[in-house]
């Protein structure tokens, strides 16, 4: 099994800045959505990717322990520059080890999988309408319209200390794994995402502009960030 993939970062149509970040670093990915006010959003997911850049050259870490490290070292500056106080990101991290996917993950930037055409969201948004969707006040449909659709109830930064979410799938020659910021998902639904997926399957770097072009042809009111992964035949016979 191998990996190819590719990545599209843009400003979008609404905002002045980006305060995305990501890294594609195969088998390494990161997509970080930065917010703060001045540049503390993108403060914030810089920092929370490099803090993860250091420890992933180190070795060892979890993907669990090198979200909470990027957690302390955003908080930590963010404590002790007043210019940025207050800053905040999302992080979703995900590698490809032996043939398995490991996903963890802070805030709304989410990581999908394509397997035989259906799109599986692997995360679980930390937002407050997510809350809403699962103790059943409101249905997933009211969500991508709700008022405070953009309430975060889990963040990176903003506390000494966060929990992580951390997900683990066997992969398969044929999955393609999505990662990316809420300025996708904000625009475009479940099943626009997939039929994008699916109709670029063999060309990440395809799929990727496509989804970003289609999220700003909706409209674009956030950044946008996505990275695709496509799991491919090393040709070598056991995948
Ligand atoms: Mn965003």
């Amino acid at each position: 099994m191998r990996i190819s993939s590719a990545a599209a970062s843009d400003i979008g149509r609404v905002r002045d800045r980006n305060e995305d970040s990501f890294r594609e670093a195969a088998p390494y990915f990161a997509v970080a959505d930065g917010m703060g006010g001045h540049r503390g959003g993108e403060v914030a997911s810089r920092l929370a990717l490099t803090t993860i850049d250091a420890l992933r050259e180190k070795g060892d870490a979890t993907l669990g322990e090198q979200v909470r490290e990027a957690n302390r070292a955003v908080h930590e500056r963010a404590r002790t520059d007043a210019k940025v106080a207050g800053m905040g990101t999302t992080l979703t991290v995900a590698r490809v080890v032996e043939g398995t996917l490991q996903v963890a993950h802070v805030g709304d930037s989410r990581a999908y999988l394509l397997r035989d055409h259906d799109l599986q969201q692997l995360t679980t948004d930390h937002t407050l309408v997510q809350r809403l969707v699962d103790i059943g006040d409101i249905t997933a449909e009211e969500a991508l319209t709700h008022p405070q659709r953009n309430v975060l109830l889990r963040v990176l930064g903003t506390e000494p200390s966060v929990e992580v979410d951390e997900h683990e799938v066997a992969l398969r020659v044929g999955d393609r794994v999505l990662l990316c910021s809420d300025g996708l998902t904000a625009m475009l639904d479940d099943e626009r995402i997939r039929r994008v997926l699916a109709s670029t399957d063999g060309h990440p770097d395809v799929g990727a502009a496509r989804l970003v072009a289609e999220a700003n042809e909706a409209g674009g009111v956030d950044n946008i960030t996505v990275i695709v992964i496509d799991v491919l035949d090393d040709g070598g016979g056991a995948a």
